[in-house]
Formats: C-alpha cells, sequence, structure tokens
C-alpha cells in the first residue's frame, strides 16, 4: 500500500514521506526514561514500511522485542514550508489510526552509541495505518481518546490532550526542516503503555472521532 485513501469522498494520496514524532507523551517519557526534548526529536518510516488495515507485521529476526506504538496520524493535503500555527490545520487532509512499531532492543543498542535509530523504526510493515478520515469530520485532534488493545486486553489508552506539542505546533515545527507535501503523514507520538508484541498476536488500535486499525503478527 503506497496510496493513503480518504474515506467517504473517494480521495487519495501517493503516500510521500511518514515524519514521526518520539517523545510527545509525558508518561510515554518517563516510561523509558528520556529526557524531555527542547527540539521536537523528529524521525523518517520510509514508505515501504506501510502495512494496510488487515495486514500482518512480519518480525525482523534480528530483535526479540519489537514494541507497540499507537499514533494519531495526520494525512497533509496542502503543501507548505514554515507553515504558522494559525494557519496548520488549513494543511490538514484527514486523520488516520497508525502503529509505530519500533525494535526496542536495537534502537537502545544504537541510541547508547549515539547512532541514528532508523533502522529500528523503518522496517517493513513497521507502520500499520488506516484509512483517513476528512480532517472536517474531527472537531479537536487535540482532545480524542486512543487506546489499543492487544488480544482483547487494552495495553495503551491516553487522549491526545496529553501531548506536549499538540498537531497545530506539530505542523509547525516540522515544516522548518522539511518541505511538506500533500500525500505526506505525520505520526505525531504515542502515549504510555508500549509493551512487547509476539507471534500471534492481535492488535487492535481506536481512536475517538477517527477510526479502527487491526493487524496481526505473523
Ligand atoms: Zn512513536
Amino acid at each position: 500500500m503506497r496510496e493513503a485513501k480518504i474515506k467517504g469522498i473517494d480521495k487519495s494520496y501517493p503516500v510521500g514521506k511518514i515524519v514521526c514524532l518520539g517523545r510527545n507523551y509525558l508518561d510515554h517519557i518517563r516510561e523509558l526514561g528520556n529526557k524531555v526534548p527542547d527540539r521536537a526529536v523528529i524521525f523518517c518510516k520510509p514508505a515501504s514500511s506501510l502495512l494496510p488495515d488487515g495486514g500482518q507485521i512480519i518480525l525482523p529476526d534480528y530483535t526479540n522485542d519489537c514494541h507497540h506504538e499507537l499514533e494519531l496520524a495526520v494525512l497533509i493535503g496542502t503543501a507548505g514550508k514554515n507553515i504558522s500555527e494559525e494557519l496548520a490545520m488549513q494543511h490538514v487532509a484527514g486523520y488516520g489510526v497508525a502503529l509505530d512499531l519500533t525494535l526496542r532492543d536495537l534502537q537502545s543498542e544504537l541510541k547508547e552509541k549515539g547512532l541514528p535509530w532508523e533502522i529500528a523504526k523503518g522496517f517493513d510493515t513497521s507502520c500499520p495505518l488506516s484509512d483517513f478520515v476528512p480532517a472536517d469530520q474531527v472537531d479537536n485532534p487535540n482532545a480524542i481518546r486512543l487506546t489499543l488493545k492487544v488480544n482483547g486486553e487494552l495495553r495503551q489508552d491516553g487522549t491526545t490532550a496529553q501531548m506536549m506539542r499538540n498537531v497545530e505546533e506539530i505542523i509547525a515545527e516540522i515544516s522548518q526542516y522539511y518541505t511538506l507535501e500533500p500525500g505526506d503523514i505525520i505520526l505525531t507520538g504515542t502515549p504510555a503503555g508500549v509493551s512487547r508484541i509476539q507471534s500471534g498476536d492481535q492488535l487492535y488500535g481506536e481512536i475517538e472521532n477517527v477510526g479502527t486499525l487491526q493487524v496481526t503478527v505473523a
């Protein structure tokens, strides 16, 4: 899947870059023992990491510790550079449910060495993603509940109101570094409750007013 589809209006965008925020929820920063960043922690996942709703996660053989991170996804519909917070929402085409799967063991090893940890985040199937709902169907993306169940058990339960940077601030900051283009997708960080997934697990993510995402681990 390389297309971001918007439900109901029969519109889709070829996926461009997938820009992700790390450390955007204080309780998740604390659970990993990280520091609160002054500048947003930003990394990218390649479009080849996408997995459609209903798909199967393939765990790489070089990891023993893959974590789920449930995140609100923001689809960019209009290009912009140095976008102001005031105008940021005009660039949003829709919202979706995403997982930022993370090889925590590999990420920790690379972090300790001070090396980039993108390969811990960008492997094939590391970005399960739902279709998007049109932006105007979500009144306030900065105050919606996100939950993730694994095999029916609640693991993550947060609200985007806990984000340290809200959607407008995230778009403004990222667009200082990268031109945002139609089809780009932003993953806005994860609340606490990340944990290891293993073969056979069924993951069910839900974001209020946005939708659901269901994937299994092969
Ligand atoms: Zn994440």
